[in-house]
């Protein structure tokens, strides 16, 4: 699918609502800087899903009016067990043992950048137990956002739907005619999530990004906003 192509599909809908969620951020490296600038310059707002633990403190003061911290788990550190896929939750641990953790997480986001943060989960590998999904508001955790179709839970969920990234083909750029009909085959009324990986981008992804935020016809929200679309109130 070309640009053109895309671009006349989102006008005979009407338009599309889009967010932007960017995974992994930890350091406050060069490429880091890179999506906090592409936010800026092309007044797109951004969800950054921050490492609590990996976090450097530097991290907290590149932020800008447009940018919204979501909780990407608190260590992200892979506990499946053999045969069971890649997850900081699985199901062998007791619910109290991740629960404190994500209560931790949490509470280290609060105290660097609590007018920023949005009591959002992102799981790592976008993978989370559902009885943990349904503790979450007991640690002040207020909303959840994966890939795909929606997880049947009663906690309001926000997801991705496009990953640019080909994991398992050398974690290149998907390329732009797989991210168009991808993301053409998931425009619905719903906000259409796009999922980033700042740390993994080749030239190819950045330039993808550069020219997706120009598209027309789209309405870019922020995490606030498209949580609101599912009735998340923040406090
Ligand atoms: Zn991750």
């Amino acid at each position: 699918m070309t640009w053109e192509e895309f671009e006349a599909e989102i006008a005979r809908r009407g338009g599309a609502k889009f967010w932007w969620r960017d995974d992994d951020a930890a350091a406050a490296s060069p490429e880091l800087r890179r999506a906090l600038a592409l936010s800026r310059t092309c007044a797109v707002p951004l969800a950054l899903a921050v490492i609590p633990e990996a976090a450097e403190p530097a991290l907290f003061g590149l932020l800008h009016e447009r940018i919204t911290l979501l909780q990407h788990g608190t260590d992200h550190r892979n506990r499946a067990a053999p045969g069971e896929k890649k997850t900081e939750y699985p199901a062998a641990e007791p619910i109290e043992a991740a629960l404190g953790r994500v209560s931790d997480g949490f509470r280290r986001l609060k105290t660097f950048a609590a007018e920023r943060l949005l009591p959002v989960l992102a799981p790592p590998w976008n993978r989370v137990r559902k009885d943990l999904l349904d503790s979450l508001p007991a640690v002040g955790i207020r909303g959840v956002t994966l890939y795909g179709p929606r997880m049947g839970a009663l906690i309001p969920q926000v997801n991705t739907h496009v990953d640019i990234v080909a994991w398992r083909r050398g974690r290149r750029f998907i390329g732009e005619d797989e991210a168009l009909r991808l993301a053409a085959k998931n425009l619905s009324d719903e906000p259409l999530g796009w999922l980033t990986h700042h740390a993994v981008h080749d030239e190819h992804a950045w330039r993808f990004l550069e020219r997706l935020f120009k598209v027309q016809g789209v309405h870019w929200l922020s995490a606030a906003e498209a949580f609101s679309y599912t009735g998340l109130k923040n406090g």
